[in-house]
């Protein structure tokens, strides 16, 4: 059995309301079950007073480290952020809104100090949300766990990763990463543990439909490269049907009947010019994909940084 510094990171992007509970569900539940912890949030550029909350916190508790974003950067950057500032020798992801329940982080824990170097939370029930958003995460999941060969229709960011796992993690040099994905890709002894999702109390869900359906497209082009792989298939499909219209027409010319099929070729025009569209849509987007990365911005920038200098 091992022990060691727990890293608890939790992102926070306008949770004003919800730092001082989390902090206190968090570390309540920590110190009763005899772990050490260090509690890293990571604002990531909010409107509201949620720094000011994890600053007033940290002058009196000295395990809380602050870091603040110079603007909003996204929960996948937030993530990394405290990856890269985590001194534990285990660290663990959690959301801000008590949606991932603190009760399970003992349990999680526990299976470390066994030896298990990712510990996956996975969803038991998706918790209440308005049917347009599950549908839009159903769907993207489905599709996700198709592109990339990973199970992740009940997959969530809520884990525990070993230290081996976090610096595995900080190897990957894309700009743009998907963390619940390249979690599961690194590898490394797994087990996973059950959590109820609660509902969030305080503030509301940082996801429009909009901003999930970007986040979607984003993140498939970056696992997968499955969408380029239909513009090969369109091909092949097209090229079966010319072969057949081609010899159709060769034999109508020589037999002296063409001039008929009109409706064909505007169909053909018409199909051929989508679909050729749609190709050179999807490979523009893996271009610009290729020129975000190659750009090599920092993932984020901190504008401030407190605690954590002990
Ligand atoms: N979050 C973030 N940056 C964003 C959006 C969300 O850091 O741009 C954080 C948010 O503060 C919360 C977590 O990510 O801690 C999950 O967000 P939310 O509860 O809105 O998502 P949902 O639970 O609805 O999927
Ligand atoms: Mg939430």
């Amino acid at each position: 059995m091992r022990s060691g510094l727990l890293s608890v990171i939790i992102p926070a992007f306008n949770e004003q309301g919800n730092i001082e509970r989390t902090f206190g569900a968090v570390s309540g539940i920590l110190s009763e079950n005899g772990i050490l912890y260090e509690i890293i949030f990571v604002d990531d550029g909010s409107s509201d007073d949620t720094f000011l909350k994890i600053k007033e916190l940290s002058d009196t508790h000295p395990e809380i480290v602050g870091l603040s974003f110079s603007r909003n950067f996204g929960k996948e950057a937030a993530i990394f952020a405290g990856l890269e500032t985590a001194k534990g020798d285990c660290a663990v992801l959690m959301d801000c809104d008590l949606q991932h329940p603190a009760e399970t982080l003992p349990e999680m824990y526990q299976l470390w100090s066994e030896g298990f170097e990712v510990v996956e939370g996975i969803k038991t029930s998706r918790g209440k949300e308005n049917p347009a958003h599950g549908f839009a995460a159903g769907t993207f999941y489905k599709i996700m766990s198709r592109a990339t060969g990973i199970d992740m229709a009940r997959a969530s960011d809520f884990k525990l990763l070993d230290r081996k796992a976090v610096d595995a993690l900080l190897l990957m040099p894309e700009r743009a990463p998907f963390f619940r994905a390249l979690s599961s890709w690194i590898g490394f002894k797994k087990t996973e543990v059950f959590f109820e999702v609660n509902e969030r109390e305080i503030g509301t869900s940082k996801w429009s439909v909009l901003k999930l359906t970007r986040y979607a497209i984003q993140n498939i082009t970056s696992f997968s490269s499955a969408p380029m792989q239909f513009v090969t298939i369109m091909g092949i499909v097209f090229l079966i049907f010319s072969i057949a219209i081609a010899a159709e027409s060769l034999y109508k010319y020589f037999t002296g009947q063409a001039l008929e099929g009109f409706t064909t070729v505007i169909l053909l025009q018409l199909i051929t010019g989508g679909v050729l569209m749609l190709g050179i849509g999807i490979i523009g987007h893996y271009i610009s994909r290729i020129y975000e990365e190659i750009k090599a911005r920092p993932r984020y920038i901190i504008r401030r940084r407190i605690g954590g200098n002990k």
